[in-house]
């Protein structure tokens, strides 16, 4: 168990974060779970029983802004399951095209067959491209101190952990037999990826989310939320004269202003 822990409780004054310690009094927890995947990683329900802690264990000293504060992380954590779906379907692919150089069937090897690379090869590869990209460009515009960019970080957890289980599911067909062995590792990620379409959200609440802050943006801005997001990616078209040095640049780092959707909710 960690020596302590966050926990969202109902205070008087609304939800709040508590710093609750590994020893206090009533806080304990139930038995491991024996789980389908990240089997390395301990994973127990915290069990509170009339737990008592002091008062400056309330993270940030006001009561109530537990639901904020939760609010302020969320593009973060979002964006780090977002690189755990990333790596594993990367890792399950990296092991497919492996194998598909190696075997021989019927006279070359599968990575020279179109029904194989282009149903368990290429589309992943697209798809782990594009949750990379998206999720670099969320993370860059948070440390570029854009705010928490929520939304974004669901949209990037969305994208990538779905892109990375569906990678790992490709892997194991690619290998035939060998994927459904456990020597081959690539079920092993198969089950470890599974999780990250579950936690730190579901992909139900990311698709729910998503709509839900999008729809607002669009009432908010009385329709304009989208029309103004659409003419600053115009605005951002690199001119068809720019040198190529300008455009390589372009192609890695679009201006700061096309990031910006004015009225956008975080
Ligand atoms: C290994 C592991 C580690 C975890 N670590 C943590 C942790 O460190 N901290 C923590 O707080 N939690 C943790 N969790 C809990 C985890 O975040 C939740 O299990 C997860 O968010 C799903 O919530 P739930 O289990 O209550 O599912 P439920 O809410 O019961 O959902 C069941 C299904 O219904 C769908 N669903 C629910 N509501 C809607 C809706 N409105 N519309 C459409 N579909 C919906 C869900 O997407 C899901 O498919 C962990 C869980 C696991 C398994």
């Amino acid at each position: 168990m960690a020596d302590a822990c966050c926990v969202l409780a109902n205070a008087p004054g609304g939800p709040s974060w508590f710093v609750v310690e590994r020893g206090t009094p009533g806080f304990g927890h139930a038995k491991p779970e024996d789980k389908h995947g990240i089997r390395l990683s301990n994973t127990a329900a915290l069990l509170l029983d009339e737990v008592r802690v002091d008062a400056d264990r309330l993270l940030g000293g006001v009561e109530g802004q537990g639901l904020l504060q939760a609010q302020e992380v969320f593009g973060y954590t979002r964006l780090m399951v977002a690189a755990f779906g990333l790596g594993a379907g990367w890792e399950a692919l990296r092991r497919a095209i492996e194998y598909s150089k190696m075997r021989v069937q019927a006279g070359a090897p599968l990575a020279e067959k179109q029904g194989y690379t282009h149903k368990l090869i290429a589309p992943h590869a697209v798809r782990l491209e594009a949750a990379r990209a998206y999720t670099e460009l969320t993370a860059e515009r948070i440390d570029a101190g854009e705010g928490s960019l929520n939304t974004e970080g669901a949209i990037a957890k969305y994208l990538a952990t779905e892109a990375g289980n569906q990678a790992a599911d490709a892997a194991i067909q690619a290998l035939g037999g060998y994927g459904y062995t456990r020597e081959f590792v690539v079920e092993k990620i198969k089950r470890d990826v599974r999780i990250t379409t579950i936690y730190e959200g579901t992909s139900e609440i990311m698709e729910m989310t998503i709509g839900r802050d999008r729809w607002q943006l669009h009432l908010k801005t009385r329709g304009e939320g989208y029309h103004s997001q659409a003419a600053s990616w115009r605005r951002c078209t690199p001119p068809t004269r720019r040198s190529a040095r300008r455009r390589r640049r372009w192609a890695c780092t679009p201006p700061r202003s096309c990031w910006s959707v004015p009225g956008s909710a975080v």
